[in-house]
């Protein structure tokens, strides 16, 4: 049935140390293994990365894996080392290296002995990289977090645009394997399209959080909408949560409310300095304090399991974003609510934000917080909207998992407000 002769249980058991595969993972492993291009579409938590991984251990030559954070790419790297007795199996090359590291990675690459190597969509643009990486066997590309390369996502990065010019460049002929927890089939196509996947094997597993429930509130007076999160806070005692806001300026104010209040609280945000940043996600993480307030600079590639609730203080710029952030929640399976607060003021600060972009950014901005109108605004059940959004087929009437199916509504009426706000743009 394949092409290639690979015992990949073998594989997961002596490099991992895991007795099966975990959804798709096998199936995704087979088609790169037999040289395909391969799209796998998984949400986070799924174990996307051994995709790639064990492939990468079981093929000669070094995979490279793109990523687009730094701060992330160090973790990664000692995570796979932690499963070798060998340090130069994985490294990564980016700009934070000095010449006599970047020498030992290219040592280790020539020498063979690395199996893994991540790089910044950056480090493929220079010149050098690209006559180096001719120079040595590669195995396969894989792309993580490919959804950077669109537009439509949640954290589109100009780079990824130029990663199928650098591949061609390195080797046209290598399989590619393109990796995302964005469900969205604009976004999906989008990825195929700019990565230039050829005729890509697709393994998309369902995007549904059983065990998040959802609620949403309007935002009619703020020192009422505070109150209401206080005492929400204060009845989940122990509970570690996220309060994500739309500014800096209300995480610290927000952050200073919950500590009178007895609430040990952080602000977080892209403003602070990357020492107190480091250590106020620490606070967090080892629950010295039980509620972060952020920004979305807070969340990516945080992994704490048993994070209790996700409350918006402001409308998302996105459903994607909203099913992103809410799902920082009840990642170990247990309990996680979602309460998010809209005002249609919070609408117009969004559309604010944008005010320089060029037209077509503009556009795409717009239609993604019209969306989340629909979302915030709709009498439907929560989940079938997120599920439908994603492409995904879904035919249960009531969750029972979210404020639409446990308390049927009256719609709320400001559309007509909602209307002339876009109209802005
Ligand atoms: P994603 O990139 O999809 O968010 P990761 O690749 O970071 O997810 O994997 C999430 C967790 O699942 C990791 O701790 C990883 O070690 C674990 N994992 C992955 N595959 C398996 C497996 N087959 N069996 C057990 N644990 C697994
Ligand atoms: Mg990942
Ligand atoms: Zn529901």
């Amino acid at each position: 049935k394949h092409k290639h002769t690979h015992d990949i249980s073998a594989g997961l058991q002596s490099s991992f140390g895991f007795d099966q595969f975990k959804g798709r993972q096998e199936e995704a492993i087979h088609s790169l293994l037999d040289g395909h291009d391969t799209f796998i579409i998984m949400p986070t938590g799924g174990g996307k990365s051994l995709c790639y991984q064990l492939p990468a251990m079981m093929l000669e030559g070094s995979a490279i894996i793109v990523s687009p954070l730094i701060a992330l790419m160090k973790n990664q790297v000692d995570l796979v080392r932690g499963y070798s007795e060998n340090e130069n199996v994985a490294h990564f090359l980016n700009s934070s290296l000095n010449k006599s590291q970047i020498k030992t990675v290219r040592d280790d690459l020539t020498a063979g002995k690395t199996k893994l190597l991540y790089v910044a969509p950056e480090t493929l643009t220079k010149q050098e990289n690209i006559d180096f990486f001719k120079s040595i066997k590669i195995s396969f590309f894989a792309v993580d977090e490919a959804h950077c390369i669109s537009e439509w996502g949640h954290d589109f990065r100009p780079e990824y645009r130029r990663l199928r010019e650098m591949m061609d460049m390195i080797n046209p002929d290598l399989p590619v394997i393109a990796l995302t927890a964005t469900a969205t089939p604009k976004v999906q196509s989008d990825i195929i399209k700019n990565l230039g996947l050829k005729d890509p094997n697709i393994y998309i597993s369902s995007f549904n959080r059983k065990n998040l429930y959802y609620e949403i509130q309007p935002k009619v007076k703020l020192d009422q909408t505070i109150k209401s999160i206080v005492r929400f806070i204060s009845q989940n005692k122990g509970k570690s949560g996220i309060i994500y806001t739309l500014n800096r300026k209300t995480t610290e104010e927000l952050a200073d409310i919950l500590n009178a209040n007895n609430i040990k609280a952080v602000a977080y945000h892209a403003g602070l300095d990357a020492k107190l940043r480091a250590s106020r996600q620490d606070a967090f993480l080892k629950e010295d304090v039980q509620v972060i307030v952020a920004t979305i600079a807070f969340g990516m590639g945080i992994d704490k399991p048993d994070i209790r609730f996700v409350i918006h203080y402001n409308v998302p710029k996105s459903i994607e974003n909203y099913y992103q952030e809410t799902g920082r929640a009840g990642r170990d399976g247990l309990e996680g609510k979602c309460i998010l607060y809209y005002s249609h003021k919070d609408v117009a600060k969004l559309e604010h934000l944008m005010r320089d972009k060029p037209l077509s950014e503009r556009e795409v901005g717009a239609q993604l917080i019209n969306e989340t109108l629909a979302f915030v605004e709709t009498s439907v059940c929560r989940r079938k909207v997120l599920m439908h959004y994603f492409g995904e087929e879904w035919h249960d009437e009531n969750c029972g998992q979210c404020d639409n199916c446990l308390n049927p509504k009256e719609k709320i009426e400001a559309k007509i407000e909602a209307v002339q706000v876009l109209k802005v743009v």
